[in-house]
């Protein structure tokens, strides 16, 4: 193996292979270093995301989802199928077999690039120089033009209630169940609250969240949270708002969780604990101290807008750099990197990263809230186009939700896209793209979206921001 490389990337996750496999396809040379350890000790590249994340997730949300939907609609369509039972061995052992055959494919697009992948420890030495540990302890030294740290993150502990991977467990044990907990609890409604609490509660757990903010999705356009709540409600999740833990231990009974809200003291007793109150930046053993790499107030590696770390050609990348802790911000980051270092322009546009909530209904946003626009003072109009009015949604037995464009009166620009409903987050990259080209209402106006689909949702909520409604009232 050769030990000096143009880039050396440490961190294999969404950030870093896209970024080894970007600058290989730039004619540089590259190794990828990751450390990823399954429960299982074996090494797999791909992250958080593929390994413990986003695909793993996306895996139980189909299946569960499928359950609800054939014990809750398949009547409703004519279908008889006698009870449903969930053969949860089947179900995680399809899962696991996505998650396999996703980071085995990474090693082949890593291997296709002639990225020299190592599985191991890597840590920044001053230089830049890079000590890389093997899986077998192996000790080297290797020398490289550039740097691209990627490390990712890990979850936020609470230790008012500690993770004991059994009862009280974090996203990726609760990925991992083997039975359905008859009672579960959630601290934290977030993302990852919302999609997992969602998940087990399909398949037949009750579920109480308890969310220390008290308004419920601050980040997202009101009218979606507001909607998305009553949805949630009707699921049987419950959440509870400004609702603070104070201690969770581990009974016969499985674990009481204290908690204090608006009433006072309060207590509760589930099964199974899951700890899901944010992500924190991985830094710990990435850069010697020497390195010259510094982090932010927040706890994140310093970067700039080109994520340059200060350190002349150290950068790094994704969810150890500031910005939302989202894969594809992370792949565009290491993307652009590559890109740079080779010489070529590349950017990411901060304003335009699509937020999406794998929830049912699904929800997906682009651009700035109403309550952003707002505060902006700049004179905006609404459009808003309800799903229950969309012929596909009806046929599909999902007519739930809407879509809802805002944009400037005064020259008519999309400032924001909001769409809670089926199909959300493949509906949102319509919205991107149009935002991406500073798009007008006008221009999605005059865009002819095939009938019927669900993306007539959005042509009819540019329609609306100008009272032109045609399948709904305008209001
Ligand atoms: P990571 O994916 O964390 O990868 C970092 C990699 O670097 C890891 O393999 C780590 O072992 C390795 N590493 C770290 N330090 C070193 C070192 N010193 N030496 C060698 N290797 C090292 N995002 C979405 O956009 N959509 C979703 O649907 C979504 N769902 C999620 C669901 C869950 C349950 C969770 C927990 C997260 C989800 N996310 C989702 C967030 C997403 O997983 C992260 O934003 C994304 O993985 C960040 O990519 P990254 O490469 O920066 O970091
Ligand atoms: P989050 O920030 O989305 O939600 C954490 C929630 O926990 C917040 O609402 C916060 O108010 C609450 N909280 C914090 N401390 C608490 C406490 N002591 N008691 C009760 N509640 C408390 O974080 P997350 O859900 O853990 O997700 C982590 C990251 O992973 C996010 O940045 C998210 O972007 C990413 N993620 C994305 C997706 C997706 O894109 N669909 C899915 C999962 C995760």
């Amino acid at each position: 193996m050769s030990e000096t490389f143009d880039v050396i990337v440490i961190g294999g996750g969404p950030a870093g292979y896209p970024a080894a496999i970007r600058a290989a396809q730039n004619g540089l040379s590259v190794a990828c270093i990751d450390d990823w350890k399954n429960y299982d000790g074996t090494h797999a590249f791909g992250g958080t995301c593929l390994n413990a994340g986003c695909i793993p997730s996306k895996a139980l949300l189909e299946s569960s989802e499928l359950v609800h939907r054939a014990r809750e609609e398949f009547k409703v369509h004519g279908i008889q199928v006698g009870a449903v039972t969930v053969d949860l061995a089947q179900m995680q052992k399809r899962k696991a077999g996505i998650v396999k055959s996703s980071t085995v494919g990474i090693v082949g697009l890593l291997k296709g690039a002639k990225v020299t992948a190592l599985p191991g420890h890597g840590q920044l030495l001053a230089g830049p120089q890079v000590e890389y540990t093997a899986l077998d302890g192996q000790k080297k030294v290797l020398h490289a033009t550039h740097v691209i740290l990627a490390s990712g993150s890990t979850p936020i502990d609470l230790p008012s209630a500690p993770v004991n991977g059994k009862e009280i467990v974090d996203s990726w044990g609760a990925l991992e169940f083997d039975t359905v907990p008859k009672r579960l609890g959630v601290i934290g409604a977030g993302v990852i609250g919302l999609e997992l609490g969602s998940v087990w509660r399909r398949l037949g757990a009750e579920v109480v969240m308890l969310e220390a903010a008290p308004q419920f999705l601050p980040m997202a356009d009101q009218a979606v949270a507001k909607e998305a709540q009553k949805h949630f409600k009707k699921l049987g999740l419950d959440i509870r708002l400004g609702a603070k833990v104070t201690g969770a231990r581990v009974t016969g009974d499985g674990v009481s969780v204290n908690f204090v809200d608006s009433k006072g003291e309060q207590s509760l007793t589930v099964d199974r604990l899951v700890v899901a109150v944010g992500r924190k930046p991985r830094t710990a053993g990435v850069f010697a101290t020497d390195s010259g790499v510094t982090l932010d107030e927040r706890g994140f590696i310093a970067v700039d807008a080109e994520c340059r770390t200060g350190v002349p050609n150290v950068w790094a990348v994704g969810d150890c750099v500031r910005g939302p802790m989202l894969a594809h911000k992370a792949k565009e980051e290491g993307v652009m990197v590559a890109d740079l270092i080779a010489g070529h322009h590349s950017d990411v546009n901060y304003k335009l990263v699509p937020s999406v909530i794998y929830t049912a209904p699904e929800i997906a946003w682009v651009g700035l809230t109403e309550e952003q626009v707002q505060a902006s003072g700049r004179p905006y109009k609404v459009g808003v186009f309800p799903f229950l009015a969309s012929g596909r949604a009806r046929a599909m037995e999902a007519p739930h939700g809407f879509a809802k464009l805002i944009a400037a009166t005064d020259d008519d620009e999309i400032l924001g896209v909001h769409i809670i409903g089926p199909m959300a987050g493949e509906l949102i990259a319509e919205a991107v793209l149009a935002l991406e080209y500073s798009a007008s209402t006008e221009d999605l106006q005059r865009t002819i979206h095939a009938h019927p689909t669900l993306s007539e949702a959005l042509h009819e909520a540019a329609l609306a921001a100008d009272k032109k409604a045609i399948d709904f009232p305008n209001r």
